[in-house]
This record gives C-alpha cells, sequence and structure tokens, in this order.
C-alpha cells in the first residue's frame, strides 16, 4: 500500500475539514488520485448528519415535483453503482405507495413513477408497478380504505457505516485521518493553509501545512468560513431539522412504505433491524447554532398521525423505543418552504490570495460519490495533486467484494467457513463487514475464540477490530454508528461495552 501521506515538515495537498459522508469521499477519491490527504473530524466519523439520516439510497421521488430533474437522475444513477460498491451494507428495497384520494391524484403518481424509472439509464432494479391492496400482501397491513396503489424500487444503506467505510478505504490507500480533531484556525499564508487543529481528547494542538482546503463541515459549512476562517461568504447555508421514530414492528415483510400526508409532505415508515419500524421525518426549520440536536414532542405525534391514517395497527407515542434527528446542511436558494429547498449541491471554489478554498453547501448521502468527484474536478485546475482520472465509480468500497452470487450466497459460504457462527451473528457480520469479517473471525474455529460476549452477539474481537481498524473509540460509536447494536442490548450491556472500550483506548 502506499503511503502518500505527507512528512511532518511538508504540507498536505489537501486539508478536508469533516467526517461525514462528503468529507470522507472527497479524501478516499483524493487520495486515490495520488494526492497527500488529511481528514479532521471534530467528533467521531459520521457523528452529526451522516448518521442522521432516512437511510435511503435513493433518486428522492418527491423531488421529481420541485422539477429537480438533475439531481433525481444522478442520484438513481448513484443509486444502481453504489448497491455494487457495497453490497454488504447497501441493499435494494421495495416502496409501498397508497393512493390517497386527498393528496395526489393516480395519473400523477404514475407519471412521477414512470419517470423515476426512466430518468437513469443504467437502472437493473425492478421497475414500479400498480397494486391492488386487496389482493397483495402488502396491502395486509393498510387500512381497509386504502385499495390501490403502486410499488417502486429504491435503495437501503447503513449511513454511519458507509462514512467508516470511505474513510478506511481512504486510510488505507495513505489518507491521515484524524478524529476528535478539530479546525481551530486557519491562514493563507505564501500560498499554502497554516491549519491549527486541536486534539479534543488530550488538549494539544499542532500546526499543519496544505495547498488547498476542503469545507466539508456540513451544518457548520457557514460558521467554518465566518468563524474559523474569518472569509465573507455570499452563499449560505439553511439547517432543516428531521427527526425519526424507531418503534417495535408494525408490519411484517421486507418492504418500506411511503405516505403522503394532507400537507403534502411524505413520511416513511421501514423495516428496521429485524425487530423494529423506523419512521421518519419532519421538515423543522433550524435558527439555532448547529450540534446535537432531538427530536420534540410535537414531531412525535406527528409521525405517528402520519401513519397511523394508513396502518391498521395504531402506533402511540408511548410505543417510541428510541428516536434520532439531524440537521439538513441544505444550500440556501431563499424557498419559502422548509421541504422546498433544493437537496442538490452547490460547491463553491475561492482561490483568492493563492490557496484554494472549496465548500460544499448541501447534499445527499446518495449523491456523496459524485459530489466528491465533482469537488476534485473543480479543484483539478488549482491543484494539479488530484488531477488524475476519477476511478471511484467502479471500485468497490471495504469490504464490498462479496463475491459471485450476491449476499445470499456469501451467506452460505461464511456458514460454510465458520459452521459455529450462529445464523444471525452471521448475518450480522456479513451486513456489516462484508469479506471483511473473515479479517475479524481470523483462525477462530469456536465462538469462544472470539473472546467475551459483551452483549448480545457483540464479542470483545469484533470491538477491538472496530477500535483498531474503524477508529471506534467510545461505546457509542460502537453502539450507534459502528452499529445499531444499541437498539438490542441492556443497559447493563451497553455499559459493559462502554468500559471496555474505555480501559482498551486508555
Ligand atoms: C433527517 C434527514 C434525513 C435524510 N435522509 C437522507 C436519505 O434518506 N438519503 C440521502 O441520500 N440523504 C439523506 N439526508 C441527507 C444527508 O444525510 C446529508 O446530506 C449528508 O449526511 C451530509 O453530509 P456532510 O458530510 O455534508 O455533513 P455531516 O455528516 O454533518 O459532516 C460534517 C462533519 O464536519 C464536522 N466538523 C464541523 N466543523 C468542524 C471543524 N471545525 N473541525 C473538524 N470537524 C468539523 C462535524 O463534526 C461533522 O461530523 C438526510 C438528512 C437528514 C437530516
Amino acid at each position: 500500500m502506499a503511503d502518500t501521506s505527507a512528512p511532518l515538515n511538508r504540507p498536505y495537498d489537501l486539508l478536508i475539514v469533516g467526517g461525514g459522508v462528503n468529507g470522507a469521499g472527497i479524501a478516499r477519491d483524493a487520495v486515490g488520485r495520488g494526492a497527500s490527504v488529511l481528514m479532521v473530524e471534530q467528533d467521531d466519523l459520521a457523528s452529526y448528519t451522516s448518521s442522521a439520516s432516512t437511510k435511503l439510497i435513493h433518486g428522492g421521488l418527491r423531488y421529481l415535483e420541485y422539477y429537480e430533474f438533475r439531481l433525481v437522475r444522478e442520484a438513481l444513477t448513484e443509486r444502481e453503482r453504489l448497491l455494487k460498491m457495497a453490497p454488504h451494507i447497501i441493499w435494494p428495497m421495495r416502496f409501498v405507495l397508497p393512493h390517497s384520494k386527498l393528496v395526489r391524484p393516480a395519473w400523477m403518481l404514475k407519471a412521477g413513477l414512470f419517470l423515476y424509472d426512466h430518468l437513469a439509464s443504467n437502472m437493473t432494479l425492478p421497475k414500479s408497478r400498480a397494486v391492488d391492496f386487496r389482493t397483495h400482501s402488502s396491502g395486509r397491513p393498510l387500512k381497509d380504505d386504502y385499495t390501490k396503489g403502486f410499488i417502486y424500487s429504491d435503495g437501503w444503506v447503513q449511513d454511519s457505516r458507509l462514512v467508516v467505510l470511505n474513510a478506511l478505504d481512504a486510510a488505507e490507500r495513505g489518507a491521515d485521518i484524524r478524529t476528535r480533531t478539530r479546525l481551530i484556525k486557519a491562514t493563507r499564508s505564501n500560498g499554502l493553509w497554516q491549519a491549527e487543529l486541536e486534539d479534543r481528547v488530550t488538549g494539544k494542538t499542532t500546526h499543519v501545512q496544505a495547498r488547498a482546503l476542503v469545507n466539508a463541515a456540513g451544518p457548520w459549512v457557514a460558521r467554518l468560513l465566518a468563524e474559523t476562517l474569518n472569509i465573507p461568504n455570499s452563499k449560505s447555508v439553511r439547517l432543516v431539522k428531521g427527526s425519526h421514530i424507531i418503534v417495535p414492528r408494525v408490519f411484517d415483510g421486507p418492504q418500506a412504505y411511503i405516505f403522503q400526508n394532507p400537507d403534502k409532505r411524505i413520511v416513511f415508515a421501514i423495516p428496521y433491524e429485524q425487530n423494529f419500524t423506523l419512521i421518519g421525518t419532519t421538515d423543522i426549520p433550524w435558527n439555532e447554532a448547529p450540534g446535537k440536536v432531538g427530536i420534540a414532542p410535537d414531531e412525535i405525534k406527528y409521525l405517528c398521525e402520519s401513519v397511523n391514517r394508513y396502518f391498521k395497527k395504531d402506533v402511540k407515542e408511548s410505543d417510541v423505543v428510541w428516536t434520532y434527528a439531524g440537521l439538513r446542511p441544505l444550500y440556501d436558494d431563499a424557498s419559502a418552504n422548509a421541504s422546498a429547498v433544493t437537496r442538490d449541491y452547490v460547491l463553491d471554489l475561492d482561490t483568492q490570495d493563492g490557496a484554494p478554498l472549496l465548500s460544499i453547501f448541501g447534499g445527499k448521502i446518495t449523491t456523496y460519490r459524485k459530489l466528491a468527484e465533482h469537488a476534485l474536478e473543480k479543484l483539478a485546475p488549482v491543484l494539479p495533486a488530484v488531477a488524475g482520472v476519477s476511478w471511484t465509480a467502479t471500485e468497490v468500497l471495504p469490504g464490498g467484494d462479496i463475491g459471485e452470487g450476491g449476499f445470499d450466497a456469501a451467506l452460505a459460504r461464511l456458514g460454510r467457513a465458520a459452521p459455529w457462527l450462529p445464523a444471525a451473528t452471521a448475518w450480522r457480520l456479513l451486513r456489516n463487514y462484508g469479506s471483511r469479517v473473515y479479517e475479524i473471525i481470523g483462525e477462530a474455529t469456536s465462538l469462544k475464540d472470539l473472546g467475551e460476549v459483551l452483549g448480545g452477539d457483540l464479542t470483545t474481537r469484533e470491538v477491538d477490530y472496530l477500535i483498531e481498524r474503524e477508529w471506534a473509540r467510545t461505546g457509542e460509536d460502537i453502539l450507534w454508528r459502528r452499529s445499531k447494536l444499541g437498539l438490542h442490548l441492556s443497559e447493563a450491556e451497553k455499559q459493559k461495552v462502554s468500559d471496555y472500550v474505555q480501559q482498551k483506548t486508555a
């Protein structure tokens, strides 16, 4: 593996601020083109928006209503690519869309879905079709008022793992990835960026130099410009909070539901972590500082009401077992309505005073790879180190080389290679790590060889891997971002995981 990281006394080609999906995607692409890259993330990878999404790899059916054809076409093309790049953490899903007389006419849904099926030329997923809920199994959980609707394809992603796998690939190609490291100041001098970084664990500061800086700070993009870099900028970001609730499983089957609300918004109900249903999201303008955000009681009520209009089984506020919320860092296109603000991205390149600065406004998980490619194309004329050819469209992410026959065949092979692994554990490990599962199980020939069980089926061997390879530093990193085991473990087990990680990383 080539070590392209900059020696201490030499400038990096690229300093990337932000370890969300956009920062990690740009780091991977840039290092693969031969650039020396440093990416800094103030907390854990994907601590903010990139772990709080609805986790859809989708074109965004509803954006067609806002004539966002460029974005939808790009996202649909990316959907196909991502399904191949990371078949362990990204998989196809069918979405059931009941027709409701009160919202959009059936012809409009049909026309929208026709466009959705045909905008991208590389679609391999099953196309949309009309369904009669009186006879189709997906109609079973729905109230009898809903007799007709449609079913169409999109994708599902384990969002925070997508970020980690991009960072991991970048690191394996030579990028320097530093978590819990904040950019506190950067100035241009002699055509270079002079940056001051703070280690948020030790409080120590260090100085680095870089030829170009990428501001991929998500919700902080405007603040980083104004406060940390002291650079006036005409573009701004609009923060819109979106929240989700998780309840015990409301319906059976692998299909998800997309429900139209009387306010014309849509809400998804998605099978989640085997035993649960994920319901979201909301669109609430956010005018306070970026940071950790939580769901408000009226959002819980709104989400329950949204699904209760459609499902026979009533979802009560008291059923909620977990919630999460995040801030969409949307490019401010001056729309009056938070749901109408563009979900497309804008790249702003500032080359004044020599050292280039590229700021990322907006974006979707789905379009992160293409965004990275566009970002580097934009930088290439002023940063020759990233001028190499784009290469990420066909290269799998770590663990994505699961072999012939897709996930089921890979699971069967794992079953033969490690017959002692319980079926549910084999499934979970393959879904999280893909082919890297073999790195975790190593020479083990029995469950006992994987070390102590900390809770559920989480062993010390797996936790060690997450600490050594995936930058996990706290129990929360493991329970809520590297996995969603937090939903399955008891409070005592979660504490045990945290204690173990603390002792290992002390
Ligand atoms: C509710 C909701 C639902 C969504 N659903 C979907 C969906 O289903 N599908 C889809 O494709 N997209 C979806 N999105 C959009 C998608 O999640 C975002 O576009 C994407 O995650 C943004 O990534 P990012 O890297 O720009 O920002 P972030 O993930 O927020 O990353 C920015 C990072 O920068 C770091 N940072 C900031 N300042 C500094 C500093 N000074 N030093 C070091 N680090 C710093 C932050 O800690 C943060 O981790 C959704 C978003 C939301 C909120």
